[in-house]
């Protein structure tokens, strides 16, 4: 694809300038391509550009892209709407799921995890501004959920993801950016046992540079990177 290269590294550069005026380490926010309905020739020429990790929302997409693409230095995060019945797949391609929001699912995560030996990585996912979102647990139950299931085998709660709603100017979501934080500082400060709130998913291709001063340290960009999705 055209201008791919240039494309990623003009993020990296945002990025970079972003972290650098909000005084902090531009290594702290890392990049995620998201390729959801993009081909798996597009992925492999980003890879072949710098990038590591890329972002799916479909189960059945990403699993025979990630076959294909077949690279052992990508990684891969899960960004979409997960059901329980798909938790066996999404332990088996992804590195980092984002989008926890209920004991159910954080449970069947822990439960096909074990079976494969594996610690699944996992953020809970905020429903921060949007109402009408069915995604995301609510910022008043987010410290109640990360203590229920912050024991549960086989998983490791490494921080928060959060889709503010729709916006004109990006600097509109700087306050809900703002209340993730908040929400993670106050449950890192409870000191739960193994809940590490390290990790704040935050900030999309209109929005990361605000999110990244905010605190964001995984910014998932797709269509400034892989342009318009039909
Ligand atoms: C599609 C998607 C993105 C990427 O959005 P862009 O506006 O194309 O950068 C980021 N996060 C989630 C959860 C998504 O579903």
């Amino acid at each position: 694809m055209d201008g791919l290269k240039e494309r990623i590294a003009s993020i990296k550069c945002r990025i970079a300038t972003a972290a650098k005026k909000a005084g902090r380490n531009t290594y702290d926010v890392r990049l995620i391509a998201v390729s959801k309905k993009k081909s798996a020739e597009m992925v492999i020429q980003a890879i072949e550009a710098g990038q590591t990790i890329f972002g799916e929302n479909y189960i059945q997409e990403a699993a025979s892209k990630i076959e294909e693409v077949s690279r052992p230095e990508s990684s891969w995060h899960f960004i979409g709407h997960l059901q329980k019945n798909k938790a066996k797949y999404a332990v088996r391609y992804f590195d980092l799921i984002h989008t926890v929001d209920s004991e159910a699912l954080a449970s069947e995560l822990g439960k096909n995890a074990a079976k494969i030996n594996k610690i699944q990585d996992i953020l809970i996912q905020v429903r921060i501004g949007d109402e009408d979102s069915k995604s995301g647990v609510e910022p008043f139950k987010v410290a109640e959920l990360v203590k229920n299931i912050s024991n549960i085998e086989n998983i490791r709660i490494k921080g928060l993801m959060t889709i503010p709603p729709p916006v004109e100017n990006p600097e509109e979501a700087r306050a809900f950016f703002r209340k993730l934080k908040n929400i993670s500082d106050e449950i890192r400060a409870n000191n739960i046992p193994g809940v590490l709130m390290d990790e704040l998913s935050m900030g999309m291709s209109d929005d990361f540079e605000v999110a990244i001063s905010e605190g964001a340290t995984l910014v998932r960009v797709g269509t400034a990177i892989f342009g318009g999705r039909s």
